[in-house]
C-alpha cells in the first residue's frame, strides 16, 4: 500500500508514530514561518504542518508548488497539535512530514471541491468525477450503498433469492415507451431494454422459485421530468402463495429494517389508506400526510343550509364539487396574498377557476368572499364543518370532481410547504390500497391497466368486469413516504383466462396477446401458481432517506434534464459503417 494510514483515521493515542498517508491537497495555507497542508481522501482530512527550524527547506520547497487536488504522498511523525479543530475526527493531531511525494500533479478544478461549491449543474456533471470527491456528494452514494447492504441482508433473512433477468429482451407495451437496440445478427429486429424484470418475475414464480428479488436496473423513454432518469433502479420482488396482507407485511418489514439500519429510525407501523379515501381526502393518490389539512366537502352542507330563498351562490350550485381545507394560522393573508394565490391556481399547470376563501377572525366572526350570498350562521356552520378556529383561514375551490380535488391537493402541499409542515427529516409512511384496475383513456377511447395488464381484479368484482369495468378494483398497492410513491405492485393474475380477457378488455386481439405474451400465457398453463409482488423505486428512496428531493444526487453517474451525460458526451452519432452493420443504414454496402 502507498499509505499505512487513511486521512480519516489518526487520532490523539497515535502520537509519536511515523506513518505514510496519500491523498489530494485540499487546501495549502501558507504563513511563511509555517505552512499547513490539509490533506484529503474519502474518509476524511488530516492536517500536515510545515514549521521553521523543525522541516527542512527542501519540504518547504516542495509545499510551495502543491496546488488544489495534487496527489500527494506524505511520510512523517504523528504529534498533538497545539490548536485542536473540535468539528473533525483527527482534530487533536497533525503529521510534520520528513517526505513530501508529489504523486501526480493536478490542473485547477473547474470550481471549488468543497461542500458549497460554485460550480453550476452542468459544470459538475461534466466533471462528475470531480463532484464526486465532494462530501455531499460522496455522502449520498455511501448511503446508497448502505441501501443496498440492507436490502439484501433482510431479503436473504427471509429467504428471497436474487437472480438476473435479461437486459435484451422484447419490446412489450408496459406503461412507458421502450428503448430498444438493434440487433445485428438479426437483420431489421430489436430488442427493448427491460421496463421492469416484471413477466421475468412472474415466470421464476413458475418455476418454482417462491421468492424473488433483484436490485436491478430499469429503461423507459419518457419525457423527463424533472426528478426522472431514463435508467433508473428498482428493488424487484415476486412472492408465492401469497395474499396482499401478506406482501404489504413482508415489505412493510423490509421499509422499517432499513429505517432503523440505516438511519437508525423505529418507524411506526405503516398506516393504510384506500384509493378512494385518498382522492377524497387529499386530491391524490400519494397524499403526504406529514401534516393534516385533510378535505372538507361543502356540498352536503349546503344542503342543509336554507338555499330555497335563491341566495345560493351560483358558482357553488353549479358545480358537481364543492371543497376547501382549513389552513390553521392564515387568517392574516392580506388581499394582496390571496389574490396571488389566486393567481397561481389559475396558472395552466394547476387550472382553477377561482379561489374562495373565508377566514375566521380572533373574535370568532367568520369573514368570506362570498358573504353577499351567505349569512352568518351559514358561515359559522363552514367552520364548524372545517373545524376552523379563530385565525384560521378556510380556501375552497369548486369544479369537477376530479379536476377540482388534483387542484385542492396541489394547493394544499404549497400551504403544506408555505407553513414548514413538509420538514425532509420528519418521515410518514402509507400504503395506499384498493387501486381501480382500469383507467380509461378519453383520447384513445379505451381502457388502460392503472398498474399493469397483470394485476389481478379484487375476486369479489370480477363481476364488474364486463358491465362496469371503471369500477372494478386492483389488488394493487402503493407504498407513499412523504407524498411520494416509493414503491407499487399487485397480486398477478395466473390464470390463462382471467389473463386473456384482460389483455381483450385492454383492446388487444387474440393475435396481438399471442405475439406479445403467448410466452406468459402458455406459462399459466403449466401450473403456475397464485403469486404477487411489488418493485421499490431505489434512487428516489435513496434520496428520501437522505432528505433530498433530486435522485440525480444519489446516481454517480445520471442523465441530465435531457436525458444527456454531458461527461462522456452520450447519446452520440455513430458512423455508417455501424449502422450499416445493423441494417439501418442501407445505403453503405458491408462487405
Ligand atoms: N413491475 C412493476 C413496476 O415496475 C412493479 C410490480 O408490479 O411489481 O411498476
Amino acid at each position: 500500500m502507498l499509505r499505512t494510514h487513511t486521512c480519516g483515521e489518526l487520532r490523539l493515542p497515535d502520537a509519536t508514530k511515523t506513518v505514510t498517508l496519500a491523498g489530494w491537497v485540499q487546501t495549502v495555507r501558507d504563513k511563511g514561518g509555517v505552512l499547513w497542508i490539509d490533506l484529503r481522501d474519502r474518509y476524511g482530512i488530516t492536517q500536515i504542518i510545515l514549521e521553521d527550524g523543525i522541516s527542512s527547506p527542501d519540504l518547504f520547497a516542495t509545499a510551495r508548488t502543491l496546488g488544489r487536488e495534487f496527489v500527494l504522498q506524505t511520510v512523517g511523525e504523528v504529534v498533538e497539535r497545539k490548536s485542536k479543530n473540535p468539528n473533525i475526527l483527527t482534530g487533536e493531531i497533525e503529521v510534520r512530514p520528513t517526505q513530501l511525494t508529489v504523486l501526480n500533479p493536478a490542473k485547477l478544478p473547474p470550481f471549488l471541491i468543497e461542500d458549497e461549491t460554485d460550480g453550476g449543474d452542468d459544470l459538475r456533471l461534466r466533471y462528475r468525477y470531480l463532484d464526486l470527491r465532494r462530501n455531499p456528494v460522496r455522502r449520498n452514494l455511501e448511503l446508497r450503498h448502505r441501501m443496498a447492504q440492507q436490502t439484501r441482508v433482510y431479503m436473504d433473512g427471509q429467504d428471497f433469492i436474487e437472480v438476473e433477468t435479461p437486459v435484451l429482451i422484447k419490446s412489450t407495451p408496459e406503461g412507458a415507451r421502450d428503448f430498444v437496440v438493434p440487433s445485428r445478427m438479426n437483420p431489421g429486429e430489436f430488442y427493448a431494454l427491460p421496463q421492469s424484470p416484471q413477466t421475468f418475475k412472474q415466470l421464476l414464480m413458475v418455476s418454482g422459485f417462491d421468492r424473488y428479488y433483484q436490485i436491478v436496473k430499469c429503461f423507459r423513454d419518457e419525457d423527463l421530468r424533472a426528478d426522472r432518469q431514463p435508467e433508473f433502479t428498482q428493488i424487484d420482488c415476486e412472492m408465492t402463495f401469497v395474499e396482499q396482507e401478506d406482501i404489504l407485511n413482508m415489505f412493510e418489514g423490509l421499509i422499517r429494517h432499513l429505517f432503523k439500519a440505516v438511519k437508525g429510525i423505529d418507524m411506526a407501523e405503516v398506516p393504510r389508506m384506500t384509493y378512494a379515501d385518498a382522492m377524497r381526502l387529499y386530491g391524490s393518490d400519494k397524499p403526504d400526510t406529514r401534516f393534516g389539512m385533510e378535505f372538507r366537502e361543502l356540498k352536503g352542507l349546503f344542503d342543509t343550509i336554507d338555499m330555497t330563498s335563491g341566495k345560493g351562490f351560483p358558482v357553488f350550485d353549479s358545480a358537481p364539487m364543492v371543497v376547501g381545507i382549513n389552513v390553521p394560522g392564515c387568517a392574516d393573508y392580506t388581499r394582496k396574498q390571496l389574490d396571488e394565490l389566486t393567481e397561481w391556481l389559475k396558472r395552466p399547470q394547476i387550472g382553477a377557476k377561482g379561489l374562495i376563501y373565508a377566514r375566521v377572525n380572533q373574535n370568532g366572526d367568520v369573514k368570506s368572499s362570498v358573504d353577499k350570498f351567505y349569512s352568518e350562521d351559514d358561515l359559522n356552520a363552514w367552520a364548524a364543518h372545517f373545524g376552523a378556529k379563530p385565525g384560521d383561514l378556510m380556501l375552497i375551490l369548486s369544479g369537477e370532481v376530479d379536476k377540482v380535488r388534483k387542484q385542492l391537493g396541489e394547493l394544499r402541499l404549497e400551504m403544506g410547504s408555505r407553513l414548514g409542515l413538509r420538514d425532509p427529516n420528519v418521515f410518514k409512511t402509507l400504503w395506499v390500497l384498493d387501486f381501480p384496475l382500469l383507467e380509461y383513456g378519453e383520447e384513445e377511447a379505451r381502457w388502460f391497466a392503472m398498474h399493469h395488464p397483470f394485476t389481478s381484479p379484487k375476486p369479489e368484482d370480477i363481476a364488474l368486469l364486463d358491465t362496469n369495468p371503471g369500477q372494478v378494483r386492483a389488488n394493487a398497492y402503493d407504498l407513499v413516504i412523504n407524498g411520494t410513491e416509493v414503491g407499487g405492485g399487485s397480486i398477478r393474475i395466473f390464470n390463462r383466462d382471467l389473463q386473456a380477457r384482460m389483455f381483450s378488455l385492454l383492446g388487444f386481439s387474440d393475435e396481438e396477446a399471442k405475439a406479445q405474451f403467448g410466452f406468459l400465457m402458455d406459462a399459466f398453463e403449466f401450473g403456475a401458481p397464485p403469486h404477487g409482488g411489488i418493485a421499490f423505486g431505489f434512487d428516489r428512496l435513496c434520496s428520501l432517506f437522505g432528505g433530498s428531493d433530486s435522485i440525480r444526487d444519489f446516481i454517480a453517474f445520471p442523465k441530465n434534464n435531457s436525458g444527456r451525460d454531458v461527461m462522456i458526451d452520450s447519446p452520440s452519432p455513430i458512423s455508417r459503417k455501424q449502422l450499416a452493420e445493423l441494417s439501418i443504414d442501407t445505403t453503405v454496402e458491408t462487405k
